[in-house]
Formats: C-alpha cells, structure tokens, sequence
C-alpha cells in the first residue's frame, strides 16, 4: 500500500476548523471536535440532515467488535438520543424458502431511523452537535475544499444499491433477510418492521439494470412467507460506496466515513466505520495523533477481512449461505458467529491478496449493454453520480 502523499494539517487550537458533509461521519466528528472547545463549522449541501435517506430503518451493526455499538458511542460522548431498537432475533431465509431462526443473548444490531423526521439517527445527532455550540450551515454546497479540514460528503459512485419502499403497516414487529440471487444478485433481501412502520427492500452489488423486478420479487417473497402487508408505500433507494482506499487524507484534508470507502464491503454496514473514523479524525486533530497511522491500525484490519469475505461470498453465492445459516449463524449464538465471520482472521488474512485483486477490477454491470446508457448506476462511462459532487 503507497503512503500518504501529504501530510494531514494542524491546525491552531483556536482556529474554527471546517467540517464538509452533516452526515453521520461529520457530525459525530463535529460534536467531539466541539466538545474539546474548538470552533467548528459544518457546511451541508442541503438543506437538511439525512437528504439521502427516506425514514427507512437502518441497523446499526453490534457484531464486529466484542464491545458494544451504543457503549462505544456513549465513551466517546455521543448519546442515543435518537429512536433505537436492540434486535436480538430474526428469521434468515436461503435461496430455497427455508428459514431459519437467527438469535443471540446480546443486540445483534440496533435498528435506527435515517432522514430528516424527529427520532431519526440524523436529527438526533444535529440536535447533539447544536447542543455543543457547531454552528451548521445548510444549502452550503463546499464546491472546493479550501477551508475544510475534515471530508466527509457520503458515497460519490455506486458499488451497490439499495431499492424498495418505506410504509406503514398493522403487521407485529419483526426482522427479516433472504439470501437468494433471484431476489438480489450477490446481496440480500431484507424486511424490517416495528412499530408499524416497515423497510422492505433488495441490496443489490450486480444487476442495477433489473432493479425493478428485484424489488417486485423480494415483496412478493415477503408476501407469500411471511404476509407482508403495506400501507402508504412510497419507494425509496440509495447507494453505496465500498473502495479500500490508499490514503484518507485528500489535498491535505482528513477524510471520514463513506467519502473515502469505509465501509464494510460484504454486507454494506458503513454506519460503524462513519463513527469510529469520525473519533479517529477527531481524536488526530485535538491531540495530533498522526490520523493515517489511527486508521490503518483501526479500521484497515475490518475493511481488508470484509473483501475477503465479499471475494468467498461471490464465490459461494446461494449455496454458501445456505451452508452458513444451517451450520454457522442459527447454531448457537448468531453474534458471535458473525463476529467470526468479520474477525481479520489467518484464512481472510491469506485470502486477501487475491480478494484484493478481484475488489479493485472495475464494476461491470452484465445487465447493462451500454448502448445511449441512461443508467444512474452504471459505470460505463466513468460518471460520478448525477447530482453528487
Ligand atoms: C439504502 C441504504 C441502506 C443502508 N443501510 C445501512 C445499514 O443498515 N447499516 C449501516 O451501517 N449502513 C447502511 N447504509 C450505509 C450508511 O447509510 C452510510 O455508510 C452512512 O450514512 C455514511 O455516512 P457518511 O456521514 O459518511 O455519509 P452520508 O450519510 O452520505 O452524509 C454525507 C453528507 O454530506 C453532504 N454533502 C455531500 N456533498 C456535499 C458538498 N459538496 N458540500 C456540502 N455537503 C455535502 C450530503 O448532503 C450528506 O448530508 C445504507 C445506505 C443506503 C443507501
């Protein structure tokens, strides 16, 4: 791996540093940032928190560390003072219908709401980085970086997307996942419901083109097994940006969350890494710490265990799963399963290498036939994202 070509600034501890991006990275480094006394202004684009998003569930993996996600946020000074559910238990279905039961003693993962709505993972951290006196100001597009010192504007390009609808419901609370190619091409389908809101959706990391039919298999799916019912559906979508980066500093700016690739490449779990960069990325500028010596300690580990395990899962496709959920994820305690699973262990370690190689070819969506592409998601001709920066 090449070194950092520049070095991160350091700045004067009177200095009001700048933050691009009021995304989940950004704010929570803002807040921290804020709280250790220095000025900090947030420049968000538009004119909300969460713009992105669509009030659709979200969880908040607990699996990757042995600790846990919301006492992690707590020791670094962020509160919940947002909606969460700790979900213990659910149901995993394999290519073939058959479910199996998934639980564990301790949250597998914290369900959280994204957008702009109150309760929602987004306003609750704005109302903490106001709290802390960052002053934040909307429709303030950053066109050039001059006078930031943290990026932290989100996904530019998509590696995967996510589709479906956001609703009401009368059905009990319950988490569901399927694992079938048909449903969604090397991802998942998954249903979330509680409180009588719901998240149904198909992740897909292939077949952007036919995203349409995936999503109206995945609800079908969800219909027949286990009676989804919708009511004031409105459709919603999103993607995702997974990239081992080389160097997270750009232009000499320190840059977190999904801007630079954090993410976890197998499932799409880019909460966590937006967070602990954005303490790393903190803790640098209060204390000097050297940012690319705290990243590549803390997080280059996770990231290179998750292409090795999106490499053996491309590989694997609806069989491997079905192997894992029966022998791995519903025997016994499915959190520590999943934390072996994520662990950076000797065989993800050896695999790397060539998981690495096949990471870094470019996407090619086989749905596309790039003739006169319109295709958002399509990489054909080396767009950025229409309206991202
Ligand atoms: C549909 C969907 C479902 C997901 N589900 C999960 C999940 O269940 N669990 C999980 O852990 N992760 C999930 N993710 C990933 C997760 O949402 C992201 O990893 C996380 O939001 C990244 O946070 P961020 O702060 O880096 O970027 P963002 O949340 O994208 O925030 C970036 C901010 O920067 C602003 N911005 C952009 N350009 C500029 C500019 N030029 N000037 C000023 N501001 C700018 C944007 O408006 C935005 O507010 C999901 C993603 C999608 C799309």
């Amino acid at each position: 791996m090449a070194h950092d070509d520049c070095r991160a600034p350091t700045p004067r501890s009177n200095a009001p540093l700048t933050i691009v991006g009021a995304g989940p990275a950004g704010l929570v480094c803002a807040i921290l940032l804020a709280r250790a006394g220095r000025k900090v202004v947030v420049r968000e684009w538009h004119g909300t928190v969460g713009w992105r998003f669509h009030d659709d569930f979200q969880g908040l993996e607990n699996w990757s560390d042995e600790g846990d996600v919301l006492d992690e946020l707590t020791a670094a000074g962020i509160c919940a003072n947002f909606e969460v559910v700790a979900v213990r238990c659910g149901v995993a279905f394999d290519a073939w219908g058959e479910p199996y039961g998934i639980s564990s003693d301790a949250p597998l993962y914290y369900l959280v709401r994204r957008g702009h709505e109150a309760g929602s993972l987004d306003r609750g951290l704005l109302e903490q980085a106001l709290e802390a006196g960052v002053e934040v100001r909307f429709g303030d597009r950053a066109e050039a970086a001059d006078h930031a010192t943290v990026l932290a504007v989100g996904p530019r390009i998509a590696d995967a997307i996510a589709v479906g609808y956001v609703f009401e419901t009368p059905m009990p609370d319950g988490d569901w996942i399927c694992f079938n190619s048909a449903l969604a091409p090397l991802g998942y389908s998954y249903l979330l419901v509680h409180g009588g809101r719901g998240t149904v959706a198909s992740c897909l990391f292939t077949g952007f083109k036919r995203e349409a039919e995936y999503v109206a298999r995945t609800v079908d799916f969800f219909r027949r097994r286990v009676g989804l019912t919708m009511r004031h559906e409105r459709p919603f979508g999103g993607f995702a940006n997974f990239r081992l980066p080389r160097t997270a500093i750009q232009g000499g700016h320190l840059v977190i969350g999904e801007q630079v690739g954090f993410q976890d490449a197998l499932a799409g779990f880019g909460l966590r890494y937006a967070f602990r960069s954005a303490f790393l990325a903190a803790r640098s500028l209060i204390d000097g710490t050297d940012y690319t010596s705290l990243w590549r300690r803390e997080l280059l580990p996770l990231l290179r265990a998750s292409v090795s395990n999106r490499f053996l899962f491309n590989l694997a496709g609806d069989r491997g799963w079905r192997w894992i959920l029966a022998h791995r994820l519903s025997v016994g305690d499915a959190r520590e399963s999943l934390r072996n699973l994520y662990r950076p262990s000797l065989l993800r370690r050896a695999l790397y290498p060539l998981a690495y190689l096949r990471f870094r070819a470019p996407l090619h969506d086989r749905s596309c036939d790039h003739r006169e592409c319109s295709c958002v998601w399509c990489r054909c001709d080396d767009r950025a994202v229409p309206g991202h920066a």
